[in-house]
């Protein structure tokens, strides 16, 4: 859209040039016609030289002229600053005036000159423009008239150029008002282009040049800019129960809400199908979120025609934020850290916010400089790992929660603290080895499956050796399999030589395991995998760590269905 607006500008300048220049050679022949030919040379004995001052002098003007355009043509911008564009006007009013007056002024017959620069400037600024210079123009003859010939009772020149003025107002008037009707419809075009019929909010192309637009803006600015990215819940659901023209209604009506809800600046889109965005000019990920809230509480509150036989009684959407500059570094990663947000937030059962976080961008500060490059790699390593085995996805931010409370519960270090969440997100990294047949398979493993599963703690800690400030994660990654009676994996150590936080992260990674479908088995309840670690105790489980987790699982029972550290995919 923006490079056709170039290029119908460019045009206009191109025709608008055309005028300049024709006047100017008009200028040209008057000039020599009046001043040097008749004043410096001989012009019945020297016919020939002032023909070549007549040609030499257009060819100059011509030039100035062409030059101009090809600066300004570069410098594009330059046109559209309104004192340069008035300075040339001015300049041409100038020369017309100045010919004017030595062609004969109030008798000469050149004052149809200022037709040029009424007609050009009424097509390059509009009707306002157009009437205001026509009206100069007036001004000026009609002046030049009085003053050439004063105290007479019937100025013939003046009446005469009365007309003149009124033929240079009818020209700026009708010629204006069809550029003004011309970027009207001009307008409603392009806003026909960028907004979406159904919803008659932007769409998507429109959103993506403004997020261009908008990040170069805060860039600049150095202000903030977040981004929601919004789905509605089971929404495929709705359509088969109640058809796609009662979906398009929701649809209609969560466009309304998007739109209420927002702030004015703010940009709100269809993203696609059922996925909305809204672009937040210098908002932080807080005031971000509060409007997600107010989104989300919104929709769900609002009454939508057959909504109690949605999965979740309503219509609900699901919505991730993510922050420029703090999170995302440029308009790609806006989106990809807002739809990794908003995925999150499905996976925790929908009907939430969620912002984008990664705690490997926690991990680069403590990390040294030189292996700042294995947080990439490991990032891309877990995301793998997480499209291989989509099981793994969930658990291991929920395994990251819980070992957090945990860690609170027993009064951990803080040191120890991290550590436990270093080891708690990368504790599966060694699975990477692992097939998507082999991490997804229903049936029991075969001897030699089960052989190459029982690797991946071995395989983990080779991929984060080299790094010296992780040296404290390996203990986690290596022993998370072990069990407190040494029949574990992979060195079968027994009871409290097991590593503290190694055992720690056994009794998460495992309480997780049972309360999520997997694919060897159906997923127990709380209460059953409560029992299960009190079974367990002594043989699977450090019966304290055990005790302690389970204390943390009733203290924050009631928080169960309400918080995304216990949401279960
Ligand atoms: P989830 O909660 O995980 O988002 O599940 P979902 O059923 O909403 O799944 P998904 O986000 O993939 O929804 C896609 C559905 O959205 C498929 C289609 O029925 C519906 N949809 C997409 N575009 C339109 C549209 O323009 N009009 C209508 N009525 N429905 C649409
Ligand atoms: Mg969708
Ligand atoms: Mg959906």
């Amino acid at each position: 859209m923006d490079s056709l607006k170039n290029n119908r500008q460019k045009k206009i300048y191109e025709i608008v040039s055309i005028i300049k220049l024709s006047s100017l050679l008009f200028c040209g022949i008057i000039f020599f016609k009046y001043y040097l030919v008749k004043k410096t040379v001989n012009y019945t004995n020297d016919t020939l030289l002032s023909l070549a001052l007549i040609g030499v002098s257009i060819c100059l003007l011509t030039l100035i002229y062409i030059l101009w355009s090809i600066f300004s043509n570069k410098y594009f911008i330059l046109r559209h600053i309104r004192i340069i564009k008035s300075i040339e006007n001015i300049a041409f009013i100038g020369i017309f005036s100045y010919l004017i007056v030595l062609s004969g002024a109030n008798s000469s017959q050149y004052k149809f000159l200022f037709l040029f620069i009424i007609i050009a400037s009424t097509i390059q600024s509009g009707m306002k423009h157009g009437i205001i210079i026509a009206f100069i123009c007036s001004i000026i003859i009609l002046v030049i008239d009085l003053i050439s010939i004063p105290n007479v009772e019937v100025n013939q020149y003046f009446e005469n150029d009365l007309i003149l003025a009124g033929v240079f107002m009818l020209t700026a008037w009708p010629l204006g008002y069809y550029v003004k009707i011309e970027n009207e419809y001009r307008k409603k075009l392009s806003n026909l282009a960028n907004i979406d019929g159904l919803t008659e909010i932007y769409n998507h192309r429109f959103f993506q040049d403004s997020l261009k637009k908008q990040i170069q803006t805060s860039q600049k600015l150095k202000l903030p800019l977040s981004l929601i990215l919004l789905d509605i819940d089971y929404f495929k659901h709705y359509n088969d129960l109640y058809g796609h023209q009662n979906g398009d209604k929701v649809l209609k009506k969560i466009g309304t809400i998007l739109k209420n809800c927002a702030r004015n600046k703010d940009i709100v889109a269809r993203y696609g199908g059922e996925e909305f965005t809204i672009i937040l000019p210098n908002a932080e990920e807080q005031e971000a979120i509060y409007i997600a809230e107010k989104i989300r509480l919104n929709i769900e509150q609002s009454e939508f025609e057959g909504e109690e036989n949605q999965p979740n009684g309503k219509i609900t959407v699901s919505l991730g934020v993510s922050t420029f500059p703090d999170k995302a570094k440029n308009d790609i990663e806006l989106i990809k850290y807002a739809d990794d947000a908003l995925y999150r937030a499905k996976f925790f059962n929908k009907n939430r916010v969620e912002t984008y976080y990664s705690i490997l961008e926690e991990l680069k500060g403590d990390i040294e400089k030189e292996h700042i490059d294995l947080i990439t790699s490991i990032k891309t390593l877990i995301s793998v790992i997480n499209a291989k085995d989509k099981y793994t996805y969930a658990h291991i931010e929920r395994v990251v929660m819980y070992s957090k409370l945990l860690g609170d519960k027993l009064n951990l270090s803080p040191e120890d603290k991290k550590i436990l969440k270093y080891g708690a997100y990368m504790h599966d990294i060694g699975k990477i080895n692992i097939s998507r047949e082999v991490l997804n398979k229903k049936m029991p493993l075969t001897n030699e499956e089960w052989e190459t599963l029982k690797q991946h703690p071995v395989n983990g800690v080779e991929i984060i050796k080299s790094v010296p400030s992780l040296k404290n994660v390996i203990p986690l990654i290596l022993h998370h399999h072990e069990r407190y009676n040494g029949k574990g994996y992979p060195l079968g150590l027994k009871g409290e030589d097991i590593p503290y936080l190694a055992r720690i992260l056994t009794v998460v990674d495992s309480f997780d395991a049972m309360t999520s479908n997997r694919p060897y088995n159906t997923r127990k309840t709380y209460d059953e995998a409560i029992l299960e670690l009190k079974k367990c105790s002594n043989t699977q489980f450090d019966p304290f760590i055990a005790e302690a987790f389970i204390k943390v699982i009733a203290e924050n029972e009631g928080n169960l269905d309400n918080s995304i550290l216990f949401r279960k995919n």
